[in-house]
């Protein structure tokens, strides 16, 4: 089995969300789909180590936010890769209470879908939780947020939590296809040096390319790793610089 071929699988990327007990909670999640259009029915697959599911169980209700192309990196990095027990992930986000309850995050959403849970089904690692919409809007004209965009713009890894997660070390033992290859010339490897290496975040798998720089933190192109301020958080999960590591 070739790992690399779930990538070619195509998804979106979405803040699923719910409310109980007056606790708002939510998620980021790319497994979202349509599964009837009557009535019009979606299903998603949550983590059973996700706060959220249990919530969801519940509940019985829950919101999907669909993210737009240029939705917020720490937005993602918040409800994507932090704990609601860590952080209050709705501090900072502008929201709408749905027909249901369910809180909708309206920053950087495309359009939204409010949803009662109708089944569920226990898949292992996961629960398979369908819902009936019970409301739906658009909020922009705005192109969604597809997933393979995100991991290509961010060269992220899913987090640990995603039915789509796939160990890094699986994808890395598998060969790139070969028309792909560009041979790097190799004056420009000299030129490098080693302070222009690539530092990968343990957290959330966000590559920090000196070449590059981090245009969201003001920081130039060429700016070595070692040159960024100790204060350098990582732009998707916030995490400090001592969670980086060299590639
Ligand atoms: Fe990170």
């Amino acid at each position: 089995m070739k790992y690399k071929a779930f990538h070619k699988l195509s998804y979106g990327l979405y803040i699923i969300t719910t409310k109980v007990n007056n606790n708002n909670a939510g998620y980021i999640g790319n497994t979202v789909f349509q599964v009837t259009s009557e009535p019009s029915q979606i299903a998603i697959s949550c983590h059973k180590k996700n706060a959220t599911l249990e919530k969801i169980l519940q509940s019985r209700i829950f919101s999907i936010s669909v993210l737009g192309k240029n939705a917020s990196t720490s937005l993602i990095g918040e409800f994507g890769f932090m704990s609601g027990t860590e952080i209050d992930k709705f501090r900072n986000v502008e929201t709408k209470t749905a027909k249901t309850g369910a809180p909708i995050v309206l920053d950087s959403s495309v359009a939204w879908f409010d949803c009662k849970v109708v089944a569920t089904q226990d898949v292992g690692s996961h629960v398979l939780i369908i819902g009936e919409v019970l409301d739906s809007e658009v909020l922009s004209d705005e192109e969604p947020l597809t997933y393979a965009y995100y991991r290509e713009k961010y060269k992220m890894l899913s987090p640990k939590n995603s039915p789509t997660y796939i160990e890094k070390e699986k994808l890395d033992g598998e060969q790139e296809p070969v028309k792909k290859q560009k041979a790097e010339p190799q004056k420009k490897e000299q030129e490098k040096g080693d302070n222009m290496d690539i530092f990968t975040c343990q957290i959330c798998g966000f590559q920090y390319n000196p070449e590059e720089g981090d245009p969201t933190a003001g920081i130039p192109p060429g700016t070595p790793f070692e040159d960024l301020p100790d204060d350098y958080k990582c732009p998707i999960c916030n995490a400090g610089k001592e969670y980086f590591k060299r590639n």
